[in-house]
């Protein structure tokens, strides 16, 4: 039977619940056990495939196609847990079915209520994620703060599960802030406490708490929070400020967070080693021989979390290439506004990320036509790909005013657009073309000098495609289509002849980079970033 950690937070939102659950996973499997992760997000949305990156940052996609919160993206990144739909639950998610189950006439006689039903749900959607599989510890995560009314069920819920699971089987950690107060030079605990005391309201002790702070505390602020919070010393877990999120695992290993859970769970296990980790992965963080900048061009570039992915994967990149990445992000209404010269002279590289809308559309086509006529190393991911589509038909092909049917419904040359099956849906949610999907390379071409493999299954999230109509006439123009979905026989990869490297892709390769794994085309586009 699984073992269960719940992870809940407390004082503030963004302590990095996400960092320290995926890092809690890594510190599991390096000695030896398996994990599952789950995020539970109290949001009445069904999955947040339907928000603003402004709401919410990235939509993170998995392999079954399941738009989920992007800590799944860390989850993966830091573990090698199999995460599917099931793995992100929702309060929209839990009431979906319960409101289902209610029409179908399974509650025949009852009043349906929060408990028992609501929270029965949340506990058989948690346990639903280790069933039938060889799973030795389940992280769960609450997102949220304790004290919002919405998290509730998911905290009464854990509260039962803790209840029915008994001792050894579950433990909670409780992520809380504790501040330093400059003006006073010490740090405060009393926030830790309240929300200590708030959770035991709810009926849940928590055994660990991991302290989020900028400065180490002493002895004695450690001695306050276990006294006053009911736990024991060395259950109070400094989490220091790090400068990478890739350092937390072992900022945790040296705290004794490892040992201390493998004790409280009485886990059967080796002592295990971050020592790979650290050689690969951070050895090259920190002390990198070269240096590149690439420029990400988007509309979402205030927002630190609306490419979270892309950044992490661009970090890999320069991880496998032993090169400090310095990401340069341009906002595609100022190049709309100023041209693109002021923003992306220099720069040895140029990404165009995925997005929806017309907003910065023009601003990110400028973008695409300075790197293929400076030929600067380029990579177009889904809206990327589309958008050099357009202005290769635009500026090479002369389709005057070609353009995708997203921006503009009766333009002349559709170079992009919807497939039959995309027109007749109305719904928004869950209704593009989402998940993996085989990708068939074609030999040579630098995509398959980067894989290295003819097969590959990338993931998707868009409604538009390539237009097959066009395709002879790019092709005669010198663009090369160099992936292809062979079912449907759609544009899956793009590359220009008469180009050091000029690739872009319909499919969202930066779901699957990994820090000490990184993408064979992150891989590629920094390679040649460094070295063009
Ligand atoms: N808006 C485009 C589409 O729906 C691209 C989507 C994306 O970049 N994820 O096809």
């Amino acid at each position: 039977m699984a073992k269960y950690i719940f992870v809940t937070g407390g004082v503030v939102s963004s302590l990095g619940k996400g960092i320290a659950s995926a890092s809690i996973g890594k510190l599991l499997e390096s000695r030896g056990l398996k994990v599952a992760l789950i995020k539970c997000d109290p949001y009445i949305n069904v999955d947040p495939g339907t928000m603003n990156p402004y709401q919410h940052g990235e939509v993170y996609v998995t392999d079954d196609g399941a738009e989920t919160d992007l800590d799944l993206g860390h989850y993966e990144r830091f573990t090698n847990a199999k995460l599917t739909k099931d793995n992100n639950i929702t309060t929209g998610k839990i009431y979906y079915s319960v409101i289902s189950k209610e029409r179908k006439g399974d509650y025949l006689g009852k009043t349906v209520q929060i408990i028992p039903h609501i929270t029965d749900e949340i506990k058989n959607s948690i346990k639903k994620v280790s069933y039938g599989k060889k799973v030795d510890v389940v992280i769960v995560e609450i997102g949220g703060t304790v004290g919002d009314i919405e998290g509730l069920p998911f905290l009464e819920a854990i509260r039962q599960l803790k209840l029915e699971l008994g001792r050894d089987y579950s433990i909670n950690i409780h992520v809380t802030l504790v501040p330093y107060i400059r003006s006073a030079g010490e740090i405060k605990t009393k926030p830790t406490q309240h929300s200590v005391g708030t959770l035991r309201e709810i009926g849940i002790s928590p055994d660990i708490i991991l302290c989020r702070t900028e400065k180490r505390f002493t002895k004695e602020a450690r001695e306050k929070i276990a006294l006053f919070c009911n736990v024991d010393k060395e259950a109070v877990i400094p989490a220091i400020d790090v400068k990478s999120v890739y350092e937390v695992p072992c900022v945790f290993r040296k705290e004794g967070l490892g040992r201390l859970i493998v004790r409280l769970l009485n886990l059967k296990c080796e002592e295990g080693t971050l020592s790979g980790w650290e050689n690969t992965v951070l050895k090259r963080l920190k002390l990198p021989s070269k240096e590149v900048q690439i420029a990400v061009v988007g509309k979402y570039i205030t927002l630190r979390d609306a490419y979270k992915s892309i950044y992490e994967a661009l970090i890999h990149g320069g991880i496998a290439n032993d090169a400090r990445l310095r990401i340069k992000k341009v906002d595609s209404e100022d190049i709309e506004k100023n041209g693109t010269q002021k923003y992306l002279e220099g720069v040895k590289g140029i990404l165009i990320p995925g997005g929806f809308g017309n907003r910065g559309i023009e601003g990110k086509i400028k973008a695409v036509e300075f790197a293929r006529e400076n030929k600067i190393p380029f990579l177009g991911i889904c809206l990327g790909m589309q958008t050099a589509v357009i202005e290769f038909a635009r500026n090479v092909c002369g389709l005057k005013h070609a353009n995708s049917t997203e921006f503009k419904q009766n333009t002349k040359y559709p170079v992009i657009s919807l497939l039959g099956e995309q027109k007749k849906i109305k719904a928004k949610g869950a209704t593009m073309r989402l998940g993996a999907y085989e990708c068939r390379l074609k030999k040579p071409s630098k995509a398959y000098s980067a894989y290295r493999r003819e097969k590959v299954y990338e993931r998707h999230r868009h409604r538009y495609e390539f237009n097959n109509n066009y395709r002879q006439i790019l092709e005669k123009n010198g663009m090369i289509f160099s992936g292809t979905y062979p079912k449907g026989n759609l544009v899956e990869l793009i590359e220009l002849k008469n180009h050091p490297w000029f690739v872009a892709c319909q499919f969202h390769p930066e779901f699957k980079s990994k820090p000490d794994k990184v993408h064979p085309l992150f891989c590629a586009f920094i390679h040649v970033a460094l070295n063009h």
